[in-house]
């Protein structure tokens, strides 16, 4: 077991931006040797449909501390929604949960901001998703952006499922409750932003027992590198910031998060 590190429980390495020209970046296999070289200790890919979820296991199969999950976002629903198709892709998804390296559902759950995806089949989806988790045991991954109070009805539906709260954007005691459930919340660079007061108290009252860390990359990279592609490599600014709002040290907190993300992903090497 790596006894030192940051681990980046959410992380999108297959996006085509990491690809591209324009990113800023080192290509992609460049950037995960380094980093995985450097402080990083475990990256979890996260799938949003079919065809990303696929591509997230193919890059766990390659590096021995990437993990992936796999699942429907909501902003990718097919539309119109058929039960049929539904069904079928679900039993898809289900068929991935039996990689070595698969560890999770997700990401799933509700998105109240961009109106693509009608929200009646964002939840038909968050529902069937829910149930893939229940009969599997395994943990899920769930996005939630202003969608706080469907999220928390849904998941009080399935008391058997547990699993993370990703970038999370609710109220210190939306947090409580959840971490009462026995949820973890997840803490993205929006941590280091200026205007980030409803995230810092949450931080502040979520135990580090129940805190991960996560860049969402290429997305929400942590001041003062707004504007960049994000990565793991900027995951210490993440840290810093919750070790100077729960008054711990820097190693405190990559210690504890490591080992949370450990557990909730059931790592055991
Ligand atoms: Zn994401």
């Amino acid at each position: 077991m790596t006894e030192t590190g940051i681990f980046d429980t959410h992380a999108h390495y297959h996006d085509r931006r990491f690809s591209s020209e324009e990113s800023g970046v080192p290509a992609v296999d460049e950037l995960l040797s380094s980093l995985f070289a450097d402080n990083i200790c475990g990256i979890t890919g996260i799938g949003t449909d079919v065809e990303t979820s696929l591509e997230a296991i193919a890059l766990a199969e390659r590096y021995p501390h990437m993990y992936a999950a796999v699942g429907m976002y909501p902003g990718s629903c097919p539309i119109p929604f058929d039960a049929g198709k539904t069904q079928e892709l679900i039993a898809e998804f289900g068929r991935m949960l039996s990689h070595p390296k698969v560890v999770a559902i997700g990401e799933i759950g509700l998105d109240f901001h961009y109106d693509d995806v009608p929200r009646d089949i964002q939840q038909l989806w968050f529902d069937r998703q829910m149930q893939l988790a229940g009969e599997t045991g395994m943990p899920v991954v769930i996005h939630d952006r202003e969608a706080h109070g469907a999220v928390m009805d849904t998941l009080c539906r399935y008391p058997g499922v547990k699993g993370i709260l990703h970038s999370f954007s609710g109220s210190a005691e939306m947090a409580e409750q959840l971490v009462k459930m026995g949820w973890y919340i997840s803490v993205s660079g929006v941590v280091t932003f200026k205007n980030a007061r409803r995230l810092l108290e949450a931080v502040e009252r979520v135990p580090l027992d129940f805190l991960l860390v996560e860049t969402d990359c290429p997305y929400l990279t942590p001041h003062p590198h707004r504007g960049k592609t994000n990565h793991s490599g900027y995951l210490p600014y993440t840290v810093s910031r919750i070790a100077e709002i729960k008054g711990v040290s820097y190693e405190e907190v990559c210690r504890a998060t490591r080992e949370n993300a450990r557990r909730v992903f059931r790592i055991m090497e």
